[in-house]
């Protein structure tokens, strides 16, 4: 037997029996499926009884005032889950039933691939998949994949090695046993491998590597900047510098730009690095922009320049709105604010 004949009979002789599994019907795996996510089973199951003995079709939830929804709703936080699934149930009304595909459940309020995948597997038996960190965790084990899960690529490996095998005649229970396994047995720290179904074609437990997996690589954390970023304007045009030929964007374009959180420290600053006297005057806005080790929370004021130019420490020229746009290579990073409005 594959390892999916495996899982699909332990999924059939163990699931646990909750309410929305006595119909796997679409608008009862719909509402639980919202309800599950950021919230655990046991805290969910009070809440999705009350919530469907209140709205027992998806007519009676799209007719109930939103208040009644939300106050249904309370204690399970996340409110924007409970607007979606109002929103949703109307929108599903109008169009006069449910989609059946995850395609089109995917054009509903509040229904991502996740949800419409698991939707449209359980209820109406499409081959779609629901990959959640649940089920990542599972196929990174039982393949032995050393990537890091939380890279897309990762997202779309797994979901090529599921199509591979996927049993298309029993897609509710393929779908549901991935998730069951990854929450009753190959649990994140400490996977219960002696009581599991998989056992004999898990490549990470061949391998020792059970607990190591999934691998998950640690982001490199971001040096905080606040920069002041000056905006001069002269005749339709705007005050730019080069930034040096070494160092992070080298040699490109820029507005002037200190380190600084606030505009009257800054000016000492701008001096020093360009040469000429710089006086940020009112501020257009802010905006941040995040390199791999450093993340620039930015303030834009409108500015004054002194006449000195001889003095300037950089090369700087005056761009016109069309050299900017067309020709002169301008960091993202400067480009977070429309200051054409401003002129
Ligand atoms: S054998 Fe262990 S690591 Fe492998 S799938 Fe089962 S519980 Fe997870």
């Amino acid at each position: 037997m594959s390892w999916v004949d495996h899982l699909v009979c332990w999924f059939a002789e163990y699931k646990r029996s909750l309410p929305w599994r006595e119909s796997n019907d679409a608008y009862a795996v719909w509402v639980s499926e919202i309800m599950l996510q950021q919230t655990r089973i046991e805290a969910v199951l009070g809440y999705y009884q009350r919530f469907m003995r209140a709205f027992p079709t998806v007519e009676a939830l799209a007719g109930a005032p939103l208040e009644r929804v939300l106050k249904l709703w309370e204690g399970l936080g996340y409110y924007s889950r409970a607007r979606n699934l109002h929103k949703a149930a109307q929108q599903i009304v109008e169009r006069g039933g449910f989609p059946r595909t995850s395609a089109e459940l995917q054009t509903l309020a509040g229904i991502g691939e996740y949800t419409a995948g698991a939707i449209a597997a359980i209820a109406f038996g499409e081959p779609a998949l629901a990959i959640d960190g649940n089920v990542m965790r599972v196929v990174s084990r039982l393949y032995a994949l050393e990537e890091d899960v939380l890279l897309a690529s990762s997202r779309k490996h797994v979901k090529e090695l599921l199509l591979q095998v996927y049993p298309k005649n029993r897609a509710s229970d393929f779908v549901q046993g991935l998730m069951e396994l990854g929450e009753l047995v190959c649990i994140p720290k400490t996977p219960r491998c002696e009581s599991c179904p998989l056992q004999t074609d898990c490549q990470a437990l061949a391998r020792g590597l059970q607990t190591r997996l999934p691998l998950r690589v640690p982001k490199t954390k971001q040096r905080l900047e606040h920069r002041i970023v000056c905006i001069v304007q002269k005749e339709g045009k705007v005050l730019l510098f080069q930034r040096p030929q070494e160092g992070l964007l080298q040699g490109l374009w820029e507005y002037p730009n200190v380190l600084a959180a606030e505009p009257k420290k800054a000016r000492s600053a701008l001096k020093e690095t360009y040469g000429i006297d710089l006086k940020p005057l009112e501020l257009m806005g802010k905006a941040e922009h995040v390199y791999t080790h450093i993340r620039w929370q930015m303030q834009f004021f409108r500015a004054e320049a002194g006449s000195d130019f001889a003095a300037a420490r950089r090369p700087y020229r005056w761009a016109t709105r069309e050299e900017l746009r067309q020709d002169i290579m301008l960091p993202t990073a400067f480009k977070k604010i429309d200051w054409e409005e401003w002129s």
